[in-house]
């Protein structure tokens, strides 16, 4: 399936609920968010036929997310169901790793190929302040749990934050020198509460490994599905991986796109733009309405975002999550700027 600009899409991000044990600072506020209540959510069998149809139209890969996926019950069904789709080669996960442990085997089992864990900080103290109140151990229980199976590959995430100690990203990194995952530094979109917090650029998280571990070398293969540069340090096992969204845009090669837990598939994440497809699911649409509806908004997709004109974040400085989402009134070249956080959207 290509796009308007003859870019091949063919991986899409599908939010199985906007839930979230973890209530991260840039991402949800204290009290969380209103939730969606259960019958506005694609049920399983919803999610499993707009993965087939999307297969029908060239989507290989799905990667489950949310909010937190694995406090959506029995999570490792679907991830079965969507796995025994024809023309879908891989099914990946990002979980905050909270409760991957106690899940992992049933996810393997049902045929997960790659996790990502979302871990800002190894600091007991400062996640316990960043997540509101997580506990990382379990968060690195998850991650120990994954990595015991050789077939599944782990990455760990972080989005570095402005006010982090530099020994922080540091100890994040020896992660990827002893072997345990490769570690990516995702820089801080702004997106719903990422409008109002300042993150750290790729340059910055760079620089100051080099001057830990010294100068590495850019990997040239290929891993994971996404946009991260992979850079190989002296003497790690891993890799270390920048996704530089903000001060590197890589829209060109973009592939991928996203269906919200309502069932709203959205072709860039910047934009509001999108088409419901829980409501043609309901009215008694056939697959070949809904395929014909899904090819023509990833026709649609934009040339790019503009997160580097910085869309939001100055206008919302020091404002709420209910400031920040009321925001896309503000429209970049023509187009509504998404209003929700990246909780709701399927980060
Ligand atoms: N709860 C799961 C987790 O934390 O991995 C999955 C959903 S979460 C929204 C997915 C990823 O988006 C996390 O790695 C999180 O750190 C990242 N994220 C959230 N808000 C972001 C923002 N404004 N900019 C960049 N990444 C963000
Ligand atoms: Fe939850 Fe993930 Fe958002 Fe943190 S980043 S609040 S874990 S959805």
């Amino acid at each position: 399936m290509k796009d308007q600009f003859g870019r091949a899409i063919d991986y899409m991000r599908v939010s199985v609920t906007d839930r979230c044990n973890l209530r991260c600072v840039y991402c949800m506020p204290e009290e969380g968010v209103s939730a969606i209540s259960h019958q506005d959510i694609l049920t399983f069998d919803e999610i499993a036929r707009l993965c087939r149809i999307g297969a029908g139209l060239g989507i290989t890969k799905i990667k489950l997310t949310g909010g937190e996926p694995l406090v959506r019950k029995n999570l490792s069904v679907l991830l079965g169901m969507v796995k025994s789709i024809p023309g879908i080669e891989q099914v990946t996960l990002t979980t905050n790793g909270i409760l991957l442990k106690e899940q992992i085997n049933e996810l393997v089992y049902n045929g997960l190929d790659s996790v990502n864990v979302s871990i800002d900080t190894l600091d007991p103290e400062r996640y316990r302040k960043v997540t509101r109140g997580g506990c990382v151990e379990k968060a690195l229980k998850g991650l120990a749990a994954a990595a015991a199976f050789p077939d599944v590959r782990v990455k760990v995430n972080c989005v570095p934050l402005k006010d982090a100690q530099e020994e922080e990203y540091i100890q994040l990194a020896l992660l990827a020198k002893d072997g345990r995952a490769d570690v990516r530094f995702i820089e801080m979109m702004p997106i719903g509460m990422g409008k109002i917090f300042s993150g750290r650029s790729s340059e910055e998280i760079c620089s100051i490994l080099k001057r830990t571990f010294g100068e590495p070398e850019q990997y040239r293969g290929r891993l994971g599905n996404g946009p991260a540069v992979y850079m190989q340090f002296p003497g790690f096992r891993k890799k270390v991986g920048f996704i530089s969204a903000v001060s590197h845009q890589f829209c060109g090669g973009c592939n991928r796109v996203r269906l919200t837990s309502e069932g709203y598939m959205k072709p860039c994440l910047q934009y509001g733009n999108g088409v419901d497809l829980r409501a043609l699911l309901r009215s008694g649409a056939g697959d070949d309405e809904i395929c014909e509806t899904m090819r023509d908004i990833v026709f649609e997709k934009p040339a790019c975002h503009q997160f580097s004109a910085d869309a939001g974040r100055k206008a919302n400085a020091g404002a709420t999550l209910d400031a920040a989402e009321k925001t896309n009134a503000d429209a970049v070249g023509g187009m509504n700027l998404e209003s929700k956080g990246m909780s709701k959207i399927g980060g």
